[in-house]
């Protein structure tokens, strides 16, 4: 099996990425397997901060590397907090006070049109110069009521108008389904199987 680095220290990302390329014969592993300090993300894209972070992981341990980044983007607030969307309201970081910011600063604003994003890096090495990369992208509406214990971050106030429900109030596996990161998953594992 081929090693493949997983540029996240998330035990959950490490379980669902491992299951899904063994069939690709990648053999995923944490960075903090090989002692790699989690990378700077100083881009204001979703795109740069993934390749900076599979590049840096790629780096350090001579392996191939996968990041991925992802947040929420809110079209009134000209798409913040895009890849501030962990720690909107300041360190250190909290769901609950994220979404009380996002929820004042939509205060009186009709436009209630939301995005989740979330960007998949492969690098085949750090110097690769054309690493897979694939992108999905989740449309709703911001809600001022919380609905609903499933997920996690803004879920709770992330509307699915098709549904009618909150994204907290999906089971998980639908979420998976439907999801930014199911979506731009399925493009990775698409472009594999196509051989790139
Ligand atoms: P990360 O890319 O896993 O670090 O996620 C960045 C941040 O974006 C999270 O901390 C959440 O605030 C937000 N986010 C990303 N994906 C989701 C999601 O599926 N549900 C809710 N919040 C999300």
């Amino acid at each position: 099996m081929k090693k493949l680095v997983l540029a996240s220290g998330n035990v959950g990302k490490l379980r669902e990425f491992g299951q899904l390329l063994a069939p690709f014969d990648f053999e995923v592993l944490p960075q903090s397997a090989f002692n790699v300090p989690e990378a700077d993300e100083p881009h204001v894209t979703f795109v740069e901060n993934a390749i900076a972070k599979a590049r840096h992981a790629a780096r350090l341990t001579g392996l191939p590397a996968l990041a991925d980044d992802s947040g929420l983007c809110v079209s009134a607030l000209g798409g913040a907090p895009g890849v501030f969307s962990a720690r909107y309201a300041g360190e250190p970081k909290s769901d609950q006070r994220n979404n009380a910011k996002l929820v004042a600063e939509l205060q009186g604003k009709a436009d209630r049109r939301a995005h989740y994003v979330a960007v998949l890096v492969l690098m085949r090495h750090a110097d690769d110069p054309q690493p897979i990369v694939t992108e999905g992208e989740w449309h709703g509406e911001i809600v001022d009521a919380p609905r609903g214990d499933g997920g996690f971050g803004y879920d709770p106030y992330f509307l699915v108008p098709e549904l009618k429900l909150t994204v907290a109030e999906l089971p998980h596996e639908e979420k998976n389904r439907r999801s930014h990161r199911g979506q731009a998953l399925a493009q990775l594992l698409a472009r594999l199987r196509s051989g790139a």
